[in-house]
């Protein structure tokens, strides 16, 4: 088989990619080892920036995002007892979009179904060939038959675990890597939100969440050591530690249910360097991971595609080099922006097991400036909204 761009990983980069090449006119085929149900089947991000919206929308698939998500002005910073709203739309001119990622999944694989995009899942042993020359292929297996298909470039949007990075030779790639000593134990249950926008909240007992997927859908997080079991969580432990965590309005508001999703999900930051190795480029989680606090991850992997399908878009209009060549350098200075501001967000918001009683109050006179300076305010808004690209 022969396409002109193999996008490795069928998660929002490869769909969203694939979407907006398709409309362009330009040939692509997906592959992903796992099937559509199981994609459709992972909980994770819920929050959009405008760029995102603007993307979704640009591929033609947004029509249902405008009609079921939930677009927010504003969120509340939870610490000494109280909650402090950031207007977010006030002091930045933009708002974000409550939209689950489970969702952006199921609208861009029906797009890609609507156009008659080639996905093809199921494929094991997925491996890119020859991306250092000027003829790339990807080879893989189905069903037990090896298939090979010849491109002028791959794209690897195979997530943090996938195998475009790791074919990269290792002196080609600089990594840079944090691991944080906590983790996020969350669950999902279909409650109404204990508040119309998110909490984000400092404790001395740790980090909670309280967001959304929806006006009848709860996602709730609370920060947990890692080596914490999910099974010795239950719905009503979990309920009482988030309410501990939470003023005293919002924990006894909060309506509670039985959780349908619940796990642990271990925090990071890590990027890999470039992002571009001849032919072929990473995208979205395959070359960077931050951790959700900031509510980047999804976004990030929106932007990447953003500066990628410029840059091929030109390459095949105009048969210019520029933009591809530019690739791996624009989405990086954006990439490292969103690392820090997840990394501040992290920092500030969690409990760390070496800080103790001082790093409480440090964290507690940050959050006292932030709130009450604009110029603070702003900063934070200008990033949690998403830095223009
Ligand atoms: C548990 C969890 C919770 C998260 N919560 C949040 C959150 O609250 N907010 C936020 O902003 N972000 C969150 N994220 C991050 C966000 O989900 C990711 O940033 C986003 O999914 C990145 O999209 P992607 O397309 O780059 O990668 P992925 O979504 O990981 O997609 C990669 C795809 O590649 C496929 N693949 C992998 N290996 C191969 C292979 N060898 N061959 C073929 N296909 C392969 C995978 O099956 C997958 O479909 C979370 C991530 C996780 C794991």
């Amino acid at each position: 088989m022969r396409t002109k761009v193999a996008i490795i990983g069928s998660g929002p980069a490869g769909l969203l990619l694939g979407q907006l090449l398709t409309k362009a006119g330009i040939d692509n085929v997906i592959l992903d080892r796992v099937s559509q149900d199981y994609i459709l089947g992972r909980v994770r991000a819920g929050v959009l920036e405008e760029g995102t919206v603007g993307l979704l929308d640009q591929a033609d698939a947004g029509a249902r995002m405008h009609r079921e998500g939930l677009p927010h002005d504003g969120v509340s910073l939870a610490f000494d007892g109280r909650d402090h709203r950031i207007d977010l739309f006030g002091l930045s001119g933009k708002r974000v979009m409550v939209y689950g990622q489970t969702e952006v999944t199921q609208d861009l694989m029906d797009r890609r179904r609507q156009t008659g995009g080639l996905s093809i899942h199921g494929a094991e042993h997925v491996a890119p060939h020859d991306f250092d020359g000027d003829a790339p292929y990807v080879t893989y297996t189905k069903d037990g038959v090896s298939h090979r298909i010849d491109c002028n470039f791959i794209a690897g949007c195979d997530g943090f675990h996938g195998v475009s990075r790791r074919a990269v030779p290792e002196a080609a790639l600089t990594t840079y890597e944090r691991i944080y000593p906590f983790g996020w134990l969350g669950i999902l249950a279909d409650v109404p939100p204990v508040s119309h926008e998110l909490i984000y909240a400092n404790h001395p007992r740790g980090f909670a969440l309280c967001s959304q997927r929806s006006a009848t859908r709860s996602r709730y997080y609370i920060q947990c050591p890692l080596d914490e079991d999910v099974a010795d969580w239950s719905d009503d432990r979990f309920y009482d530690e988030l309410r501990r965590r939470l003023p005293v309005e919002h924990a006894e508001a909060m309506i509670t249910g039985p959780s349908f999703e619940k796990s642990i999900a271990p925090l990071r930051s890590f990027v890999a360097e470039p992002m571009r190795f001849g032919r072929m480029f990473l995208v979205g989680d395959a070359a960077h991971i931050v951790p959700p606090t900031g509510a980047k991850g999804l976004n990030l992997a929106a932007s990447d595609v953003h500066y990628l399908f410029s840059g091929l878009r030109e390459y095949y209009a105009e048969r210019s080099v520029a933009g591809i060549d530019a690739y791996s350098e624009r989405a990086l200075k954006r990439v490292w922006r969103a690392v820090r501001f997840s990394w501040s967000m992290t920092t500030m918001l969690h409990r760390f097991p070496d800080t103790g009683e001082f790093g409480q109050k440090i964290q507690e006179a940050e959050l006292d400036y932030l709130v009450s300076s604009t110029a603070a305010s702003t900063a934070l808004a200008e990033n949690y909204v998403g830095l223009p690209y």
